[in-house]
């Protein structure tokens, strides 16, 4: 009999990767805060759980798609919380951006209670969650992500097993740090030939017609041509990110200068109206 698997968190991400989970078959049931973003998928056939007590006991693995370690710990706990429900010998898959240290105690407390726990966050936007290609950077027991595959690859295209507990996330703090520096690297060289007379289109045809291409500048092509940035990756994430990568440097004792620096520059204390922009919004800030 096939499971019934559990979607919590239908933002920008969330939302997308549910659908495809049902598009691929399997018995979906969902729940977000803001019960309106659940329509489209209860349209598309899913059940809407009121609460995440309800989602909890009528799934056997659960997915977890939210902002950080405040929004897990909101869902899991309280009255109606995730952890309400007897959820002994269920799977909770966290597929939300947290710090390792966050998924290493999670695995550990819910553990101890006969939960699984496996960090899973992701590497891929919006597109990619929309097209089922995202790459799944998997921690935890390898037996259980090896089973969980199927499911996982509904949402994505690879799923990359990265150690036990906590290391899935590491991967995703250390891709996001490269992604930072990519994405302010880019803005910045094209801050440059813009200041130097330059036009904008010619200078990001220069890049993509070297060794520089890659999918994140074509992505980001015309949010820099037009100087607007629908989110894909809120500014937002990739702040609270980098606050996590310095926190992860300070507690490995290592230096990351440049880290530190995008970390004032994705500053999560910004204005709303930048935090909901793209962040490649980040050359807004260098006018
Ligand atoms: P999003 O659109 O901002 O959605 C966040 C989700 O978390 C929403 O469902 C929101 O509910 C929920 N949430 C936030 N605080 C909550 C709370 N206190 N209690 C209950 N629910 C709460 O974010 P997203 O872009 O989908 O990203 C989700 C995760 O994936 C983040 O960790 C992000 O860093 C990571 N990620 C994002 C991208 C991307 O390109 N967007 C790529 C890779 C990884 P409401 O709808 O009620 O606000």
């Amino acid at each position: 009999m096939q499971q019934h698997i559990g979607f919590i968190g239908l933002g920008i991400m969330g939302q997308a990767m549910a659908g495809n989970i049902l598009k691929a078959g399997y018995e979906l049931t969902v729940y977000n805060r803001s019960s309106h973003k659940a329509a489209a998928l209860a349209t598309a056939g899913a059940t809407v759980a009121l609460s995440p007590k309800e989602l909890a006991e009528r799934c056997e693995i659960i997915i977890l798609m939210l902002t950080g370690p405040e929004a897990v710990d909101a869902i899991l706990g309280g009255g109606n919380g995730l952890l309400s429900a007897d959820c002994k010998g269920k799977t909770i898959i966290n597929m939300s951006t947290v710090p390792p240290a966050y998924s290493r105690e999670l695995a550990q407390q819910l553990g101890a209670h006969g939960i699984t726990v496996i960090d899973a966050p992701v590497s891929g936007s919006k597109i990619p969650a929309e097209l089922g290609t995202l790459v799944i950077l998997a921690g935890g027991d390898e037996t259980a992500i090896k089973q969980l595959e199927p499911l996982l690859l509904s949402m994505g295209s690879r799923v990359i097993y990265c150690g036990e507990a906590g290391t899935g996330s590491s991967m995703k703090l250390a891709i996001n740090l490269l992604l930072g520096t990519m994405m302010e690297g880019l803005a910045e060289a094209t801050h440059l030939a813009e200041a130097s007379g330059l036009a904008t289109e010619t200078f990001l045809e220069v890049v993509s017609a070297g060794a520089l291409a890659c999918p994140l500048f074509k992505i980001k092509e015309q949010m820099l041509i037009t100087d607007s940035y629908p989110p894909q990756f809120p500014f937002r994430h990739m702040a609270k990110d980098m606050q996590y990568v310095v926190e992860e440097a300070q507690q490995s004792g290592i230096s990351l200068p440049v880290a530190n620096q995008l970390a004032e520059l994705f500053d999560p204390n910004a204005p709303d109206e930048l935090l909901d922009r793209d962040f490649a919004a980040v050359k807004s800030l260098l006018k």
